[in-house]
């Protein structure tokens, strides 16, 4: 359950990126957004392009996912 938590505010956050009435929000999301790519750690697939926060997350970030491979939540790693 957590798990879904945490999705459904990693959408809510991307989503305002892409409106435009969102403009005002811009200067901020372009100091502190990052676009990371998240790879499945069983089969090192890259299945995840996002942008995430610098400064909620600094460090690498890990979220399990569902990998479309493995065909089942999988853990994630940010990759470069
Ligand atoms: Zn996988």
């Amino acid at each position: 359950m957590e798990e879904e938590v945490f999705f459904f505010a990693l959408i809510l956050r991307l989503v305002p990126e892409e409106r435009p009435e969102a403009d005002y929000e811009k200067a901020e999301v372009e100091v502190v957004r990052t676009r990371i790519t998240l790879a499945c750690t069983e089969c090192k697939q890259r299945n995840y392009n996002m942008t995430k926060d610098k400064k909620a997350h600094p460090d690498r970030m890990e979220t399990k996912k569902y990998c479309r491979f493995c065909k089942t939540h999988t853990l994630h790693k940010e990759t470069k």
